[in-house]
């Protein structure tokens, strides 16, 4: 008789693993299993044991990101669906917003469950639910809709997909002849790196165009797992970009964004995004006032390279879309000349023509 092992990948091993329950977390992190529990709730929980590791050595800023407070249950500003999502979707899953591009959601499940998640209300809950059908749906509406020219794959996180399940969907999208660009947004490059392996970037090289964004929001989620994973890819030609959330108390200081920026683009992966905090309801406490968030950007702007300097977004609430948030370099629009002032604060002009 023989006995077959058959080997899990490591990433599935740390899904596996991966700390879920109120009192797993409170034994793991020393904190409060009640508190938890109440969260736990309203909110899914999950902390891959590599992120725990993570925790561990970097402290508060990564805690915050992933354990439950009892703070996300006193918010008053809060809206559950602050982008209206679930009103802009043809279909369920499926939110086309603007003309040229849709967001399909293909998976209702992280690798960790960030707590600050625009998507609260259903990410990782059993209410949301994708499918075979929702799937098929999606697909139906984006090869009925020729305006759509991009397609934005995300979740939940749609690498947790296995590499078959997540090839399927490309194969179809590939075959719509009037989408021309594909772009997967996933933050496993910075909870679960070990999810990029040759295997799965094999398979995505033969996607392009194809461009992933990534989502990393402090210096110290930068490790060389994530490095590793950022690097095989780039190696496939694949565009690495960045969506940081602005969040206070972890990276709404100027030299913790800014090391995070730099930090960034050694790895390959080009800041896109720094987001203002949507309403979402349950997420107050990591909130920063605009003002904060603008003096930040007079920070970047200029005295770090233009190369790692984001677009500061606001995602304007009931699905109007997003904005750049600019600070404001003009001083003053003269008869024949502008005037304004340069990242350091001196007056300049130029002439209208
Ligand atoms: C953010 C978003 C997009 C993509 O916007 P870009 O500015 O192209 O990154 C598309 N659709 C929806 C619904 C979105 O929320
Ligand atoms: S990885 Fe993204 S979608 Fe998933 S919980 Fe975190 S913020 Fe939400």
């Amino acid at each position: 008789m023989t006995i077959v092992h058959v080997q899990q990948p490591v990433w599935q091993n740390q899904l596996k693993n991966a700390l879920s329950s109120p009192e797993e977390i409170s034994q793991a992190l020393a904190c409060d299993p009640d508190e938890i529990a109440t969260v736990n709730s309203h909110y899914p929980l999950r902390i891959s044991p590599y992120y725990l590791e993570l925790i561990r050595q970097g402290g508060e800023p990564l805690f915050r990101q992933a354990v439950p407070d009892i703070r996300e249950l006193d918010d008053p500003l809060g809206m559950v669906d602050p982008l209206a999502e679930e009103s802009l979707s043809p279909v369920p899953n499926l939110v086309h917003r603007y003309p040229d591009r849709a967001l399909f959601l293909v998976s209702n499940q992280c690798a960790m469950y960030c707590r600050f998640c625009t998507r609260k209300r259903k990410v990782g809950k059993k209410s949301m639910r994708v499918n075979k059908e929702t799937i098929a749906a999606g697909v139906k509406y984006l090869k009925n809709t020729p305006q759509i020219r991009e397609v934005l794959i995300s979740g939940g996180d749609p690498l947790l997909l296995s590499d078959q399940a997540l090839e399927q969907i490309l194969q179809q999208l590939q075959a719509i002849q009037h989408i021309k660009v594909l772009r997967i947004g996933t933050r496993t490059p910075c909870t679960l790196p070990m999810r990029i392996t040759p295997e799965l970037v094999n398979m995505l090289r033969k996607y392009h165009p194809l461009y992933i964004n990534t989502h990393f929001n402090h210096p110290a989620e930068i490790t060389q797992e994530a490095e590793r994973a950022c690097t095989l890819l780039a190696d496939a030609g694949i565009p690495l970009g960045c969506q940081t959330v602005l969040l206070k108390g972890i990276n709404d200081s100027l030299p913790v964004l800014q090391e995070l920026l730099y930090r960034l683009l050694e790895i390959r992966v080009r800041p896109y995004y720094l987001m203002q905090g949507d309403l979402t309801e349950g997420t107050a406490h990591f909130r920063t006032d605009i003002k904060t968030g603008l003096a930040l950007m007079r920070g970047l702007i200029g005295s770090i390279s233009g190369m790692a300097v984001p677009t500061y977004i606001l995602d304007a609430p009931y699905g109007k879309g997003k904005i750049p948030l600019t600070p404001d370099y003009i001083l003053s629009h003269q008869e024949d000349k502008l005037d304004f002032k340069n990242y350091q604060g001196i007056p300049c002009s130029y002439p209208f023509l």
